[in-house]
Formats: C-alpha cells, sequence, structure tokens
C-alpha cells in the first residue's frame, strides 16, 4: 500500500500510554493495521514508554488515572485493539482489522445515511458519552467535504477513494492527523466515491453549539 501521509509522533506516543480515547484510538489502529511504518513507529514509542514507566513506578500514581481505569473496566471497555496483520490481509475484507468488529467486513455492507447532497454518514458508536465522535464518511466525487474540525483535533483515515485539499492527494492508508488549528475544505477526486474513517473531539460539536445557541444575539 502506497502511504504517503502518516500519523503524527505525538499522536503514536498518546497511542502507546493509552492517552487516546477510544474513537481516536479506533482511526490510529486502524492506520497501523495499514501501515508498516507507523506500526514500527508505533512498537518504538510502546518501547520508550515502557522504559518511561519503569523508571517512574515508584511515583504514585494519580487518582484521576485510576477512576478512569476502574470505569473503563465498568464500562466492559476493551483496551486493546487488536492489530494483527496477517488477518489483515485476508483477501476477500477491505476492512481493517480492527474496525470490523463494528462495520463488517466490507464497505458495500455499510448502511450510509444521507446527510446532504452527495455526502452520506455511518455513525459508529463506542466509547462513553461524552467522548469523541467516531464515524465514517462517503462522499461523492467532486464534492467538498463537510466543514468539520473547528475547535477540536480530528483524525480522518482513508479507506477507499481519494480527495485533495492544501496538504496535498489523501488515497487509502493516508491519515490527516490534524490539531485544531488547521482548517481545510477537502474536495474528492474525480472517479470514484471516498470512504473515510473520522475521529473528532466532542468539543467541535460542544462549541458549533454554542455558536448556534449566542448567533441570534450576537448575530455572528
Ligand atoms: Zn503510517
Amino acid at each position: 500500500m502506497n502511504i504517503h501521509h502518516h500519523l503524527d509522533e505525538a499522536t503514536l506516543l498518546r497511542y502507546a500510554s493509552g492517552d487516546l480515547d477510544s474513537a481516536f484510538t479506533m482511526v490510529v489502529a486502524a492506520h497501523l493495521a495499514m501501515c508498516d511504518s507507523c506500526r514500527q513507529a508505533a512498537r518504538d514509542a510502546e518501547e520508550i514508554g515502557g522504559h518511561m514507566m519503569d523508571r517512574v513506578a515508584q511515583a504514585p500514581v494519580s487518582s484521576n488515572a485510576f477512576e478512569k481505569m476502574m470505569a473503563r473496566i465498568d464500562a466492559g471497555q476493551d483496551e486493546q485493539i487488536e492489530v494483527d496483520v496477517s488477518r489483515h490481509k485476508k483477501a476477500d475484507s477491505d476492512v481493517p482489522l480492527p474496525l470490523r468488529n463494528l462495520i463488517g467486513d466490507h464497505l458495500d455492507d455499510v448502511r450510509w445515511r444521507l446527510v446532504a447532497p452527495g455526502v452520506r454518514k455511518h455513525e459508529i458508536k463506542m466509547g462513553k458519552k461524552g467522548e469523541s465522535s467516531l464515524y465514517m464518511l462517503n462522499i461523492s466525487p467532486g464534492m467538498a467535504m463537510p466543514e468539520h474540525g473547528h475547535g477540536g483535533a480530528e483524525m480522518t483515515l482513508i479507506l477507499s477513494g481519494a480527495y485533495r485539499d492544501k496538504l496535498g492527494v489523501f488515497g487509502p492508508g493516508d491519515v490527516a492527523d490534524l490539531d485544531e488549528h488547521i482548517e481545510h475544505q477537502p474536495v474528492v477526486e474525480p472517479g470514484e466515491a471516498c470512504i473515510c474513517l473520522v475521529a473528532t473531539e466532542t468539543p467541535t460539536r460542544f462549541k458549533d453549539f454554542i455558536v448556534r445557541l449566542m448567533q441570534p444575539f450576537v448575530r455572528i
């Protein structure tokens, strides 16, 4: 697979230390299943993290970390998302392995909801309420992707087709790992719909909501 756009180093470190919530963890795991170089980098990050943990093992664990862990156990949430490359290469599936439990083996089987002309969406419920959201988009050739990612981080993994924005062309396996400061308006390349997996931070929606609430008063 010819991948040009990879995960940010900071993202890999956060992934390795378990600091990402379930939506972002899923996008990272799906990219790792498709990308040899990031998978190696993630292994290195885990090793570095392991050494650091050894050194701070004597330090008291923050009560917050403990509560988070207990909450995850209570929720029955599986911390380990499997990234098994040999199974990913199974010829009859076009879905990265970590995603298959959530959407099945084939992109053709995904049930889409039309949200705008040429834009279909499939929401994936995972994690707890208030965490980042995870969804798939299926956008027709030549269409602009809906504006998103204002005020929060977002991560987009291309599963099929391609889009183009000021950062270049993003095709299958490419990931756009963007912080809240990058504004972009991707346009899908001609010929084929672009199907992608997107994680966005919840504050984005919350801020939008506040803005909408304020609109009648401040006329923005
Ligand atoms: Zn990569």
